[in-house]
């Protein structure tokens, strides 16, 4: 039987293949916390249109669906006929995708609610009709849903497998639009949505495509078979060096990428990212992430213990508070807890971080040392720009022979 890994590496080679103000609390860390509310930022899919894995049949097939089409935003359309297979694309054998739970239709019975009027359209959300670069049309029947991988903020995410050819194996995140709509995140999730879409970067997370019905919205992502980075630091407490720098040197590729689109994170903390089947990093959760076509944002956001002084003060912000974030992310992998940490409340957390007030603790070495230090400037403009976080000794000493950044083991 082929293993996940080896479908994963041929989808990857055929190119197929989210809030209230929050802060990590205090004195807990490695707890999971949701992200924030956020912004309007303007449509952005034409900046950032790539090649698309599921691109929408030239012909779609006129014989009625098994499947009644919900869609609000338009009448029932013609079948979902599967797309023709990409011409190299293998037929893939029987890969175990678990056990399913019900949890979709036991959540439908009991939750959410249809919504109506602009809401209902802002949130009727299908890749197949998007302007740029549209799938084909999808429908929770076209997929074999297994496991549970986790519960999100407005609904579960499944491992599922396309019914049709070449039975592609995905994570399908559910969100209910009432309950984005009770928590005024329309405009976020549809930000959030737009950018994951159109970004294709072996450590981002990649989403192939969404559709939704009345009630919910469903998200076609990347499966990350490894699970939760987060899981990982809370089961060893801290990572060794070796492996943080890895970690290190795909954030740092993974936000190059962001931005050279102009694409800021700004919510970079180990919460949101994921893991790859050979243990990759991969960069989630874009529901902060920000359209900065050259103007500087002032909007306050991100989790506490990650934001820059800059942030913290109030001022204008560009791309380097991602710089500053993985100047943090680089301190949690090696000593277990974020650097500006402060156990007698947010106040102090802020203080601590306006006053860039860094205590590094011996066990780190002088390399990593050293590059938090560059990292983590009150001044973005000081900051180690991310190609030389690439080059710096630290990274680079660890970087494997192969160039895999691949990570197995801690
Ligand atoms: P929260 O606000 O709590 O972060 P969320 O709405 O952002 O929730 P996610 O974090 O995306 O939801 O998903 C919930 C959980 O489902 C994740 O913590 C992870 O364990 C799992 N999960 C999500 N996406 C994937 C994926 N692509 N591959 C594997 N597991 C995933
Ligand atoms: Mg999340």
């Amino acid at each position: 039987m082929t293993s996940i890994g080896q479908v994963t590496r041929q989808i990857a080679a055929l190119e197929i293949s989210s809030k209230p103000n929050t802060t990590r609390p205090t004195g807990a860390t490695h707890q999971k916390k949701p992200s924030q509310s956020g912004q309007n930022v303007s449509k952005l899919l034409s900046k950032f249109a790539a090649p698309n894995p599921f691109p929408a049949p030239v012909q779609k097939s006129t014989s009625s669906s098994t499947i009644p089409t919900k869609s609000s935003a338009r009448p029932p359309s013609p079948t979902k006929a599967p797309p023709p297979p990409p011409p190299s694309a293998p037929t893939q054998p029987a890969i175990d995708i678990g056990r399913y739970d019900g949890g979709f239709e036991i959540d439908n019975e009991s939750r959410g609610e249809k919504v109506y009027g602009e809401a209902a359209e802002q949130l009727a959300l299908d890749s197949s009709v998007a302007r740029y670069r549209p799938t084909r049309e999808w429908h929770l029947t076209d997929f074999d849903i297994g496991r549970p991988l986790g519960k999100g903020k407005f609904g579960r995410v499944y491992m599922v497998r396309t019914k049709c050819e070449p039975h592609y194996i995905l994570a399908l995140k559910c969100l209910y639009k009432s309950e984005i709509v009770q928590s005024r995140v329309e405009k976020q999730i549809r930000r959030e949505i737009e950018i994951q879409q159109n970004l294709r970067h072996p450590n981002v997370l990649r989403l192939y495509g969404y559709f939704h019905d009345e009630k919910r919205i469903f998200l076609m992502l990347e499966f990350a078979g490894k699970g939760e980075l987060y899981k990982q630091l809370t089961k060893h407490g801290c990572f060794s060096e070796r492996r943080s720098a890895r970690y290190v040197d795909q954030m740092a590729d993974a936000l190059m990428y962001l931005h050279a689109k102009h694409v800021i994170h700004r919510d970079i903390k180990p919460e949101n990212l994921l893991l790859g089947i050979n243990g990759e990093l991969k960069i989630g959760d874009f529901g902060w992430s920000v359209h900065a076509p050259g103007n500087r944002r002032k909007t306050l956001c991100g989790t506490l213990d990650y934001l820059p002084p800059e942030m913290v003060e109030g001022k204008e912000h560009s791309e380097k508070v991602d710089y500053w974030a993985l100047g943090v992310l680089t301190y949690e992998f090696i000593c277990g807890a974020p650097p500006f940490e402060d156990l007698s409340g947010y106040n102090a957390t802020y203080k601590r971080i306006a006053r860039v007030d860094l205590k590094i603790p011996s066990k780190v070495s002088p390399e990593a040392n050293d590059l938090i230090i560059k990292l983590l400037q009150y001044d973005p403009e000081k900051r180690l720009p991310l190609s030389e976080v690439r080059k710096h000794p630290w990274v680079v000493g660890h970087r494997s022979k192969s160039g895999s950044t691949a990570i197995r083991a801690s």
